[in-house]
């Protein structure tokens, strides 16, 4: 393994790692490791360039230590990237050279799975580190934790916006009705809520139908069904001039990771008088429910109840944000750059 690192300022580390024979070319990325070990998954994907793996990578460690300190956890930021064909059947070479560069790090980075890698990849990477979470048998799926604090920073969100954060007869739109969307669908049926869904695979959109009575639109109509709130939980940057120009939803409030396009969409959200419950503070649940059963040792019941928190969180965040005169993202960021700072 040939690994060379780069100097970014505002990183602890960052290194590309390159193994010939095994066809492996990753970066990990280190924001911080102030609050504990850098963790944050494995993103397996074909980049156009190096740069934009970099620029990726960089991006979602900073996301990472953000979204730990805000859920209070004792754990610092960071993600790792392989740049390639995530079909490619060659999975185990692969894999294994990811997890020799993780050893290098002596568990200064934790990673688990994320868009283009399942558990099987990252059990190839555990014949090689023990740095790795999120395994079969440990603390499994982190998508129904997720959904449940999605769920949970709805109910603040329309606490915030209509003075009730019951969900009773609320009319949700989901994008993505994946793994996240529709145990998302099963809480908001469960609360009474009227559900619009999407999904670009309509298997999965007509499953979340059948199953909880939704209605089912295209993906291009989402934004603008009449909805009180909109769910995205599918992709990032959906939050643009385009679909702004579309959205009927007053609360924005999902589980993808970096929705705003740009920080001026969240001004935009702000000035359009919606309320939008922050991307990494909504849905922190998987990372909570993984972090605390695999490292903490704590029982399902303690750690559902830190996922429920979740609420707390988003209240904090609005409060906070009325109190500084800004939107809620910045006060998100805020919040969690206070919490970096008091370290755990
Ligand atoms: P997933 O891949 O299981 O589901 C995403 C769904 O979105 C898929 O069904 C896909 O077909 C659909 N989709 C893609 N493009 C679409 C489009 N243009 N319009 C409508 N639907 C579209 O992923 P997931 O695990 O459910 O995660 C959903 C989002 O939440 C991702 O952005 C992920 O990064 C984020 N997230 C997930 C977790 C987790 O615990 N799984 C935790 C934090 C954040």
């Amino acid at each position: 393994m040939n690994i060379t690192e780069k100097k970014i300022a505002g990183y602890e580390r960052v290194l590309l790692g390159e193994d010939k024979t095994a066809g492996y070319r990753g970066i990990i990325a280190i924001h911080s490791t102030v609050r504990g070990p850098a963790a944050g998954g494995t993103r397996f994907w074909n980049y156009r360039s190096d740069d934009e793996a970099l620029e990726d990578v960089l991006r979602l460690a900073r996301g990472m230590t953000y979204k730990s300190a805000l859920a209070d956890l004792p754990l610092g930021g960071g993600k790792s990237v392989i740049i390639g064909d995530n079909k490619t059947a060659d999975r185990e070479k692969i894999f294994r050279a990811h997890g020799r560069f993780i050893n290098t790090l002596n568990g200064q980075y934790i990673a688990g799975e994320d868009v283009g890698t399942s558990p099987e990849d990252m059990e190839f990477a555990r014949k090689e580190t023990t740095y790795v979470a999120g395994l079969h048998g440990l603390s499994g799926d982190p998508s129904p934790a997720t959904a449940r604090g999605v769920f949970r920073a709805m109910q603040a969100a329309a606490q915030h916006r209509w003075g009730s954060d019951e969900l009773r007869n609320r009319t949700i739109a989901i994008q993505g009705c994946g793994h996240v969307g529709s145990f998302l669908a099963r809480e908001l049926h469960k609360a009474g809520a009227r559900l619009i869904v999407t999904d670009i695979d309509p298997e999965k959109r007509n499953r979340v139908v059948s199953e909880f009575g939704a209605s089912k639109v295209s993906p291009e109509e989402i934004y603008s069904v009449p909805a009180d709130i909109f769910a995205p939980c599918a992709l990032g940057a959906i939050i643009n001039d385009q679909t702004l120009a579309q959205l009927r939803a007053k609360v924005v409030c999902g589980a993808a990771n970096n929705q705003l396009l740009e920080p001026r969409h969240g001004d935009l959200l702000e000035k359009q008088n919606r309320v939008y419950a922050p991307d990494y503070a909504a849905n922190g649940g998987g990372i909570i429910h993984g972090c605390c059963i695999e490292m903490l040792g704590w029982s399902q019941a303690a750690t559902a109840k830190k996922v429920d928190a979740i609420y707390d969180t988003i209240l904090d965040i609005f409060r906070l944000a009325k109190k500084e005169g800004i939107p809620a993202y910045q006060a998100a960021d805020r919040l969690a750059e206070q919490r970096v700072a008091m370290r755990v």
